[in-house]
């Protein structure tokens, strides 16, 4: 990060750095560390910690809010990632829209290492996540979230997907228009019969961060989409040992660049803020929350 600077002042939630940004990237320092004049921002929110601090960048014209899920030098597995704290913190420098990329397995043979599958369903096998901001407990600011039930059948942003397939495309990468993603606890991956459980079930790419991150985004009103690349087949969909991180790892580095010139197209191709009419900028019309959101 030889060309960002840090901001020494730590920001809480809606103090200063509002309107920073209007797009928010989650994912590894490889999507932002080359961009010039990104500038490190600490932020604090009333859930904690976010994964590490935000760093807002442009991207053709667009103001864009990246934060590493893993925090600097993946530190983090995926249970313990703070998943609150991490949208909150976009949305509190401005964020509305925000873009999820992720490493999956593929759980059909056809879904090999390289495939990009843009999701249009999930389905969640997590255990230990905290899944609300509604949870009608008290928050350290004394306020009380009232309890909250909102519709999630189509959980990622249609106009987000749009942008993400296009993108694609435009890369020459013909992606794979819709599909399942299941999540998983982790950190493990799926034993042999679980992964033929997942495919027997329809599933298409399984993984570990995708929720309840596209959940948290919904109820602060946030667009989310995400983008799944497929870093090997999962163990019940190849005849070898199973899934290694290593390969994980290789396969994930072998396509990031290629992946990066997608996410940054699709940045370009989101609609402006105030002109959103999706599913999601209305998920909280006519709600009564009992807190006020950064
Ligand atoms: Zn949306």
């Amino acid at each position: 990060m030889a060309n960002a600077h840090t901001e020494t002042s730590e920001t809480g939630s809606g103090t200063g750095t509002e309107g920073s940004a209007e797009i928010g990237v989650i994912g590894g320092s490889g999507f932002y560390s080359f961009l010039e004049d990104v500038t490190e921002v600490s932020v604090d929110t009333p859930y904690g910690k976010p994964s590490d601090s935000v760093f807002l960048g442009e991207i053709g014209g667009r103001r864009v809010a990246f934060l590493p899920r893993h925090g600097r030098g993946h530190h983090l597995p995926p249970h313990r990632i703070n998943y609150r704290a991490n949208l909150w913190a976009l949305r509190s420098v401005g964020v509305r829209q925000v873009l999820g990329p992720c490493a999956v397995g593929g759980l059909r043979p056809e879904y090999g290492p390289g495939t990009l599958l843009v999701p249009d369903q999930l389905v969640d096998r997590t255990k230990n996540r905290v899944q609300t901001y509604y949870d009608g407990e008290t928050r350290a600011d004394g306020t009380v979230p009232h309890v909250v039930h909102l519709g999630f059948a189509d959980p990622y942003c249609p106009e987000g997907r749009k942008a993400a397939l296009a993108a694609a495309r435009g890369q020459d990468w013909e992606p794979v228009d819709g599909g399942t993603l299941v999540v998983v606890e982790g950190p493990r991956f799926s034993t042999r019969a679980e992964s033929r459980w997942h495919a027997a079930m329809g599933w298409s790419v399984v993984g570990m961060t995708g929720h309840p991150e596209a959940v948290l985004a919904r109820e602060l009103g946030l667009c989310y989409t995400t983008m799944t690349l497929v870093t090997d087949l999962d163990a019940g969909a190849e005849a070898g040992e199973g899934v290694s991180h290593e390969e994980v790892l290789r396969v994930f580095a072998a396509n990031v660049d290629r992946l990066r010139s997608v996410l940054f197209d699709a940045v370009g191709g989101l609609p402006a803020t105030d002109s959103r009419d999706c599913v999601c900028s209305h998920a909280l019309d006519g709600i009564d929350t009992g807190i006020t959101l950064p």
